[in-house]
């Protein structure tokens, strides 16, 4: 609880989504001032923070301000510009530090720095120039394929599917030649993550694995916990730590898997909570957004703990706003209103199609089986879908 008669300890966020407004009332109800770095004016965690600079993130004039206000800052989101994280971090705690941000936020440098710590990626290629298609010819075949361009992807933008070299050949044109992998598209059994926070002095902890389904590469549902055999979940476990501490990683990050034909892959790595860990907001006795704020704050993550052995998160796009055709109608949650359902809106300005504007989390009881929390989000969407 905020202690009120003291002035609380400012700690910072660079970025102002939801992941950052979860961290402000983490941070707040630790007893934290927060100051929230964004641009925009309508930001969903500016709107709850202490304080919001609502500035570019080269305005070295209000960096200078951050660091006059607080000594340690993190990050909501991995296009921070890596170059803001230096400058930073000349005077004051970063964390994640500016390395790995600048590794995550690359999928050139992340598949390098992942192929070198020896965890299995899909096969991949970098596409830098016309000339590095044309090796793709009949000898070296990697269709189908994803052409992903390199920096500023999110929920599956700045991603083209590819069945030939003519097809890659325009994809690329069509990015503006910036430089891209490519990577050969797997058929994929299951998706999951694991969520994980790792303190400065290297106390490691990790959620329940979380299985992910995606519609049109955006997260839709997550499953906790994954429907993954144990000897994969070992593997995982032991390449998530292994990321982690090649990275010399503190703070909270999660590892995005893929398993195909029974095979392990890794997919990205995203140093910040992640939409699949919402569920721990309403499942477990400590959340996401408290881990990253005791790391964060020089402290150990606290436990993992989960209240309830199995939730089903389910995500809200901008797209309800728009179920009956292009007239937009507010969605009706009352009829959801339930204990064992927890409804979070983010307050964003406007909805749109693909915008991620709230979540639902249901929690199971002891009772009750996976299948049977699965089934309760399905009615559930069905009902806000119908409303
Ligand atoms: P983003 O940064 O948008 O999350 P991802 O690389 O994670 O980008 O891709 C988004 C989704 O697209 C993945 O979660 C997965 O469903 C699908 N996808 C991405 N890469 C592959 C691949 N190589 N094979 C099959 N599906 C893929
Ligand atoms: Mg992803």
């Amino acid at each position: 609880m905020k202690e009120r008669n003291k002035p609380s300890k400012f700690i910072g966020i660079l970025g102002g989504g939801q992941l950052g407004r979860f961290f402000t009332i983490a941070a707040q109800n630790m007893g934290y001032s927060v100051v929230v770095f964004d641009p925009d004016k309508q930001s969903p965690a500016g709107k709850l923070a202490d304080k919001h600079i609502c500035k570019t993130y080269d305005n070295l004039e209000a960096l200078d301000e951050l660091k006059e206000i607080c000594n340690e800052v993190t990050i909501e989101f991995e296009n921070v510009p890596a170059e803001t994280l230096r400058y930073l971090e000349k005077d004051i705690i970063i964390r994640p530090e500016s390395k790995a941000v600048s590794i995550a936020q690359d999928r050139i440098k992340e598949k390098s720095f992942l192929e070198e710590s020896g965890v299995p990626l899909a096969r991949w290629a970098l596409i830098d120039s016309v000339e590095s298609i044309e090796i793709f010819n009949d000898e070296v075949d990697i269709f189908p394929a994803i052409l992903k361009t390199a920096q500023f992807g999110y929920d599956g933008k700045g991603q083209i599917h590819v069945d030939n070299a003519i097809e890659l050949e325009n994809a690329f044109v069509r990015f503006n030649k910036v430089p891209c992998v490519l990577e050969a598209k797997l058929d994929l059994d299951l998706e999951f993550s694991i969520v994980m926070a790792r303190s400065i002095k290297g106390d490691y902890l990790e959620y329940p694995l979380i299985e992910n389904q995606h519609e049109a590469g955006i997260l839709d549902l997550s499953i906790i916990p994954a429907r993954v055999p144990s000897i994969i979940k070992k593997e995982a476990t032991k390449f998530t730590k292994r990321i982690a501490t090649d990275l010399n990683y503190i703070g909270v990050m999660a590892v995005e898997f893929f398993i195909s034909n029974n095979h392990l892959y890794v997919n990205e790595i995203a140093p910040r909570p992640h939409n699949s860990g919402h569920f721990s907001i309403d499942a477990c006795v400590y959340n996401q957004f408290d881990q990253q704020v005791l790391t964060l704050s020089g402290s150990k993550p606290k436990d993992q703990e989960t209240k309830f052995p199995v939730s089903v998160m389910l995500n809200i796009l901008g797209d309800l706003w728009f179920r009956r055709g292009d007239r937009k109608s507010e969605p009706n949650f009352e009829m959801i209103k339930s204990p064992e359902i927890s409804l979070h809106l983010y307050e964003k300005s406007e909805p749109r199609i693909g915008r991620k504007m709230g979540h639902i989390t249901i929690v199971g009881s002891e009772k009750e089986s996976i299948e049977d929390v699965i089934r309760k989000a399905e009615s559930i969407r069905k009902i806000i879908w119908e409303n």
